[in-house]
Formats: structure tokens, C-alpha cells, sequence
């Protein structure tokens, strides 16, 4: 039959194509996953009280007094050789002929508090029910948010897991095409066939029969292969779709890093990829801000962060694990004259990194 194409007949019984989410009403609440009012979508569920500890108050945290790391001239120099050698427009020469006249060590510590939070919020999905298998209500009641069981990742690491809550599962006639398989093609309105482009309906073009149509002004339309119909997209076909309820659990190390502003000649973003010395770490459900510290600033903050984590934090989500450490980040501001002028640099992180403002070769490389 070449040539000749077979049409569908426009079916009013076919569904229009529509948006695939089921009307509103169209499921029966699962008990204890009732969705908030207002459109959300996953609402959270947040931890029972049982779930979150409370802090005990009669604890010291005490952290050891450190020694204030510091660099010698030589290794001072070579990181300022180092840095001026990977930068084109500087010349080394200054910084080999220098003579040093003083390193002064600073205190910088760098204060971290890790909160490791669970959250649970859920909603329903839906996929295409082919099969015979459904973990409906008939097997009982749905287990609690917070008590579908789950297997958590290591501590302090991110992580994302979807679970289908049992016994939520019910099997309903595809909402989209009534349970039919089948949708109206949008493309051609389901009539199969479409007004041919080239010569617009009329079958002839410059007084010529339409090579493009036949002479007969439709074609076949492609989206649906001339039927006027395709496959539903919700059911693939299979006319029911399952529904069930999708629980998201997020695992998430939620961190804050203070370092105190102690040199206003070192810009502070510097710290950011430097490594220091971790010298006390502290980890618990929840950790005591700390105390007898000789620096009283770094007790504040531990104090302050650690409020606003759990405020931030215990109304949404079950907090399951806290640590808190302090870092001695290496910083020394060694001054030095060349030429009769005195200049300074820092050496900073465990690294030896190099900051420096100015430098008494800046354009010439000899
Ligand atoms: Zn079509
Ligand atoms: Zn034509
Ligand atoms: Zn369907």
C-alpha cells in the first residue's frame, strides 16, 4: 500500500494531553503524611521532641594553652623566593640580596563547629503499575516519618536518600487519559493528519499539483504517525498508575568557621585555603560551647555559633552529631630592608604561603 497512508478518525473519547500532576483530592491522605496546606509540595516533617537531645549544662570543656608557631629566616626567605618566582613581573634579586631585620609571630586560631543535621520531608509520585505487586494500607499502617527505617551514610558526610514509605502504595485508573493508555494527539488535535505547509491546504502551488501533498492539501501528521493519538505519557499505556508515598531524607554537615580579625594588614579571605594545626577537637551529640580558653573571643563564638546552630537547625531537622575544633593557622609578618627602604611580608598557613603588599621590584625582571 505504498503510499497510501493510514489516517486515524478523530475520537472524542481519547483525552486531550494535559499537565501531569493528579488533581488535588485525587489521593487519600496516608495517616501521618497528611501534606501541609498551601502547595507545598515535599513538606518537612520535623524531628519529635524524643528525637533531639538537649544539652547538659555541667560540662568544662577545657582546651590546652599552645605555643604560637613561627618561621625562621630561612624559610621565611625561601617562601618569599618561591612566590616571587612564580609571578612573571617580579624578580627574585630583592629577595635573596634582602637582610631581614625582624619576624613577628602572630596568634591566629580558627574556630570550626560542625552540625550534622537529618531531614525528612515527603510527597507523592506516581509511576505506570504494570505489575501485580502493590504495598498498599492492606498490609498495615504506614510507618511514621521519622520511623522508616533508613541507612545512614558515615557521619559528617552529605548525602541524599529517596525511599518509598511502605504500605503507601494504591493503584488508580491513570488520571491523565482516564484510564485509557491512550492521549489526543496535541499536534494535529487528533485528527491524524495536518494542513500540508507547502501549499497550504489548496493541493496546488504556482498552478502546479503539490508534489509535497499529492494534490490532496493535509499530510500525514508525524507526531503521531497519522493516528491521531499517542501513548499516554503518564501510564506508558499500561491504563493504571501507581501512587505512593516518596520520603527524601538529607544527611548535611552544616559548618561555621571563625577566625578573629587580629592583623589588619592581612586580609582575611587569605585564611580561607591555608592549613593550620589542629590542636583540640571536641565531638558529641551536641558539644558545650568552650571555656577557660586564654583567648575570650574564640570562647564567645563557640558559645554564639553553637546557639545559632541549634536554633537554626533543631525546629527542621534531628541533629545528630556536633564536633567543634580549633586550629593554630601560622602567620608571621617578617620586615626587612633592601636599598636603604624597609618592607614586610607574611608567611602564612602551614603551607608556607606568601602575602605581601608591596616589594621593591614590582615591573623589571633582571
Ligand atoms: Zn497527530
Ligand atoms: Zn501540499
Ligand atoms: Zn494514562
Amino acid at each position: 500500500m505504498e503510499g497510501k497512508e493510514e489516517l486515524g478518525a478523530f475520537d472524542p473519547n481519547i483525552p486531550e494531553e494535559r499537565p501531569s500532576a493528579p488533581p488535588a483530592g485525587w489521593l487519600d491522605d496516608i495517616h501521618g503524611y497528611q501534606g501541609h496546606k498551601g502547595g507545598d509540595p515535599d513538606p518537612f516533617h520535623p524531628p519529635p521532641p524524643a528525637f533531639n537531645p538537649q544539652p547538659e549544662h555541667n560540662k568544662n570543656t577545657l582546651v590546652p594553652d599552645v605555643r604560637v608557631p613561627s618561621v625562621s629566616e630561612d624559610v621565611a626567605r625561601d617562601a618569599l623566593v618561591k612566590f616571587v618566582q612564580s609571578k612573571w613581573r617580579y624578580s627574585d634579586k630583592p629577595a635573596r640580596n634582602m637582610t631581614f631585620k625582624e619576624l613577628k609571630a602572630v596568634t591566629v586560631y580558627r574556630y570550626r563547629l560542625e552540625t550534622y543535621t537529618e531531614t525528612r520531608s515527603s510527597g507523592w509520585q506516581f509511576e505506570p503499575y504494570n505489575s501485580n505487586r502493590l504495598d498498599g494500607p492492606q498490609w498495615g499502617l504506614s510507618p511514621l516519618p521519622w520511623d522508616v527505617p533508613v541507612l545512614a551514610p558515615p557521619r559528617f558526610t552529605d548525602q541524599v536518600q529517596k525511599v518509598r514509605v511502605p504500605h503507601s502504595s494504591v493503584v488508580k485508573p491513570c488520571h491523565v487519559c482516564s484510564g485509557i493508555g491512550r492521549t489526543r494527539c496535541s499536534a494535529c488535535f487528533g485528527r491524524g493528519q495536518k494542513r500540508c505547509p507547502f501549499c497550504h491546504g489548496h493541493g496546488r502551488s504556482a498552478n502546479r499539483r503539490c508534489t509535497s501533498c499529492q494534490g490532496r492539501g493535509r499530510k500525514r501528521c508525524l507526531s503521531c504517525h497519522g493516528h491521531g493519538y499517542r501513548t499516554c505519557p503518564v501510564c506508558h499505556g499500561s491504563q493504571n498508575v501507581l501512587h505512593f508515598v516518596q520520603l527524601t531524607v538529607t544527611w548535611k554537615n552544616n559548618v561555621s568557621v571563625f577566625i578573629p580579625d587580629r592583623q589588619p594588614d592581612f586580609p582575611d579571605e587569605n585564611f580561607k585555603d591555608a592549613s593550620g594545626d589542629t590542636f583540640f577537637v571536641d565531638e558529641n551529640m551536641l558539644v558545650y560551647p568552650i571555656q577557660g580558653f586564654p583567648d575570650q573571643e574564640i570562647c564567645d563564638v563557640s558559645t554564639r555559633l553553637i546557639n545559632e546552630h541549634l536554633n537554626r537547625f533543631s525546629s527542621t531537622s534531628r541533629v545528630l552529631q556536633q564536633r567543634q575544633s580549633l586550629q593554630l593557622v601560622p602567620l608571621t609578618q617578617a620586615f626587612y630592608s633592601y636599598n636603604g627602604k624597609t618592607y614586610s611580608f607574611f608567611v602564612f598557613g602551614t603551607e608556607n604561603k606568601v602575602f605581601m603588599a608591596k616589594y621593591p621590584s614590582s615591573c623589571s625582571v633582571l
